[in-house]
């Protein structure tokens, strides 16, 4: 089976910002994958390929990086047989030659490696989860529901990024997904009735007019109770605060406050007993590498310590990390390395370190649910992709819906295991 065709189109993403899809065609069967893209980027994330062209989309266009598709990647794949994904990825990081994807584009590599991918899993007549995973990619991830929004994806003052419910001590990933809804109607008739707004931000979580994260806090817990579950038994907290967003001058700055990594510690941990949070996402900037380290020490023992802006998925970084005790799980964003089998090796090294991985979008997404697949694949046990409500987003949610109903019997949730020391 030879390929026939390799195709790029400029699309838009969930925040009507240009985005790349890439099209690969054999033997009359057509795969296709589109890339996402952040807002709230780590400096070191490999080059999304951009035009710059201020009369096109205000810069952000991505022609370049469609061109790079049917013009450099084309003519090495097109009349030949499909490669493996290790001798594609590693083919392309090659043509590309730099060591952060920015020749080419991340965009471009990332396009046509889930594409490839897709269309592997359909010459071989399986599942995507079970051509990337195997036979034994059967574990369902606990999603993570951004329902409340701040930071750089809303326009309130709240300067936290994510707060997330996670119904980690459900019984599938069915329940949680209908979980994860009742408690998101929930927050909103509560919200309403304190005459706060029930608009959104960029994951399709509210974004009200409060401005200290305890708030927002008390909120979850509230809307959990109200839907009719437990917090803390069926319904815990995940937090991202994004803390490079409100980092200045080695101070975390947000809601009047201004605190450093160790009072930052002091308070994470005070409301480890006040609130049932499982995991915790750049508590601190990427730059605090010794706050990082300290946040670990001091918390590490009793909380996931998720590394998203300072590991940037890169499996090297995350190396480092486990040798010297900085955090203990691992953000996965195939879009911040740049190729499927990149982001397969960050997980493997993730997890031989002992760090718990956790799967994730981008605040600009597709309907594209390669992630869906991805993390059954990769067995990582976690999920986050954003709110249960708006297209690109329930389109992960509901693509897993779809692997737990035909694995049948053989799915299994991974339930609070995933967390460590949940
Ligand atoms: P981004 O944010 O997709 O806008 O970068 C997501 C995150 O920080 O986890
Ligand atoms: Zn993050």
């Amino acid at each position: 089976m030879r390929i026939e065709r390799l195709s790029a189109l400029e699309i838009l993403d969930s925040r009507g910002f240009p985005a790349l899809e890439v099209t690969v065609q054999a033997n009359g069967l057509t795969a296709r994958a589109s890339v996402p893209s952040g807002k709230s980027t780590g400096k070191n994330e490999a080059l999304e390929r951009r035009d710059g062209d201020p009369k096109r989309f205000g810069g952000k266009g991505v022609l370049g990086a469609a061109s790079a598709v049917v013009g450099e990647i084309a003519p090495k794949l097109v009349g030949k047989v499909l490669p493996s994904q290790a001798v594609l990825d590693q083919m392309m990081i090659e043509l590309d030659g730099t060591p952060n994807k920015s020749r080419l584009g991340a965009n471009a590599i990332l396009g046509v490696s889930m594409a490839a991918a897709r269309l592997r899993a359909m010459t071989e007549g399986a599942p995507l989860y079970q051509s990337l995973g195997g036979a034994d990619a059967t574990m369902l991830p606990v999603p993570c529901f951004n329902v409340l929004n701040g930071g750089a994806h809303a326009d309130n003052p709240l300067d936290f990024q994510e707060f997330m419910v996670v119904p980690a001590g459900l019984p599938s990933f069915k329940d949680a997904l209908r979980a994860g809804a009742e408690i998101y109607h929930a927050l909103a008739r509560l919200l309403e009735s304190k005459h706060l707004s029930v608009s959104v931000g960029d994951e399709g979580g509210f974004a009200p007019n409060i401005s200290h994260p305890t708030e927002a806090l008390d909120l979850l817990v509230a809307a959990m109770g109200k839907a009719g579950y437990r917090p803390g038994e069926d319904a815990f907290i995940a937090l991202d605060p994004a803390a490079n967003g409100f980092y200045q001058d080695g101070k975390y700055v947000f809601a009047g406050q201004s605190l450093d990594a160790e009072a930052m510690t002091a308070m994470y941990g005070e409301w480890l007993g006040r609130y049932p949070i499982l995991s915790l996402e750049d508590g601190l900037a990427e730059d605090d590498v010794a706050g990082w380290k300290h946040l670990t020490v001091v918390l590490g023992a009793d909380l996931q310590l998720v590394g998203d802006d300072i590991f940037v998925s890169d499996p090297a970084r995350v190396k480092e990390a486990i040798a010297t005790g900085v955090a203990n799980a691992v953000l996965l964003k195939p879009n911040q390395i740049g190729s499927i089998s990149e982001i397969t090796e960050t997980a493997r090294v993730a997890r031989a370190g002992g760090y718990r991985c956790q799967m994730s979008h981008r605040s600009g997404e597709t309907q594209d649910d390669f992630i869906a697949d991805l993390v059954v694949a990769l067995g990582a046990g976690q999920i986050k992709s954003g709110a249960p409500a708006r297209g690109e987003r329930v389109a992960k949610y509901n693509q897993l819906l779809r692997i737990e109903t035909e694995l049948g019997t053989r799915a299994k949730y991974a339930g609070r295991q995933a967390f460590r020391h949940a």
